[in-house]
């Protein structure tokens, strides 16, 4: 069974307070997966973990380790490669790095208004 892409993050903080990045065969090894990861740091307890599917996000694959890929093991990504300017992932980003917002910010600062 092929591999999927699943975000992990605490459901009461939400995941822009960090979230992790699954590759797994189904949404219940995802949320042990990210349980072990992110417990006592991330989240408090197993109820708190969140994992959605990540539908229609194949760049995402480019984070996977290849090699478990291959193999068809399950794990977890860490860091995944984020914004340039927001750092945040889960959208495809540009070829300078810049996820859709930040790139739609980047283009006005570059016709000189300034947003701050
Ligand atoms: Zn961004």
């Amino acid at each position: 069974m092929e591999l999927k892409p699943y975000m992990g993050y605490s459901r009461e903080a939400g995941s822009f307070e960090g979230a992790v990045l699954i590759f797994a065969h189904g949404i219940k090894e995802a949320k042990v997966l990210a349980w072990k990861e992110m417990r006592y740091d991330i989240v408090e307890d197993y109820m708190d973990v969140a994992v959605n599917r990540l539908w229609e996000k194949d760049w995402l694959f480019k984070d996977a380790d290849q090699e478990k890929l291959k193999q068809g093991i399950a794990h977890v990504v860490i860091s995944p490669t984020g914004c340039r300017s927001c750092e945040l992932w889960g959208e495809e980003l540009n070829d300078e790095g810049y996820c859709p917002d930040c790139e739609e910010e980047y283009k006005i600062n570059k016709r000189g208004v300034r947003i701050l």
